[in-house]
């Protein structure tokens, strides 16, 4: 498989286009890192964009949900959908109003999903979609039986059609803007997670996993 997706008509970046980028490893790792994606699909005219969460394996992009949910079954028909993956990682503060700004990584994907039928395959994204989340988790829990996983739509994309777009660094001011007695900069984001809260019901002498515990998404 080629390192640079091919650009499309639909994936040609007009504003700034030198932020984009079309290597596949940049576009994975956005997708690796998140765990959130919009995605936009039109039914008779209307447009939706529900977030969700997905996982990756290769060059597939895994969602799921319950056989009743509108995305899954419009999904299931083959529609064109559009996914929006969104990492933020800065507020940039400008001395105008104008060049506010935020420091980001992102991926839009186009394509058709395909439902995945096959109960092995769907296991499998099962546990992709797990371990996206949280690696290390698959092997402590029950794994679905048949009957959960007839009750689940599990869907795949081929990452085939896709750009990434990066902005990094500091405001970009009007030379004008630079004596301004304003402070200009960046305030960093990132996502942490808290403490680990026990279930009320937890049996007693369960400790909290590793993975739990130093949870972080890179
Ligand atoms: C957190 C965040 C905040 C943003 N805030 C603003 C804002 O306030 N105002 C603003 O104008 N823009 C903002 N952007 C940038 C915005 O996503 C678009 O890039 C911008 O609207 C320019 O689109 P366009 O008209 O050039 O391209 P479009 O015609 O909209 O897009 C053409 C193609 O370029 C690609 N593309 C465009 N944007 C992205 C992207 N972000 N990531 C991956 N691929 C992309 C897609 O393949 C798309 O189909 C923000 C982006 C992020 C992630």
């Amino acid at each position: 498989m080629s390192k640079i997706i091919e650009q499309t008509e639909r994936t040609k970046l007009k504003r700034i286009p030198k932020r984009g980028s079309f290597d596949r490893e940049t576009v994975y790792k956005i997708l690796d890192e998140a765990f959130i994606c919009h995605i936009g699909f039109s039914v008779d005219g209307q447009t939706f964009v529900i977030p969700t969460a997905y996982g990756r394996k290769g060059n597939t992009l895994f969602v799921h949900g319950s056989a009743a949910s509108r995305m899954m079954r419009e999904m299931s028909k083959g529609i064109d959908v559009c996914i929006t993956i969104t990492l933020v990682d800065g507020l940039v503060l400008a001395r105008s109003a104008f060049h506010h700004s935020m420091n980001y990584r992102s991926v839009v994907i186009f394509g058709k999903a395909e439902i995945v039928t096959e109960e092995s395959e769907k296991n499998d994204a099962l546990f992709t979609f797990t371990e996206h989340l949280i690696k290390g988790r698959w092997d402590d829990i029950r794994v679905p039986n048949s009957k959960e996983l007839k009750a689940t739509t599990v869907l795949k994309l081929e990452i085939n059609e896709a750009s990434a777009k990066i902005r990094t660094g500091n405001p970009v001011d009007d030379e004008n803007d630079l004596d301004l007695d304003v402070w200009a900069g960046v305030i960093p984001l990132e996502t942490k997670a808290g403490k680990p809260i026990n279930d009320n019901l937890l049996k007693e002498n369960i400790a909290v996993p590793d993975y739990a515990k130093d949870y972080k998404r890179v």
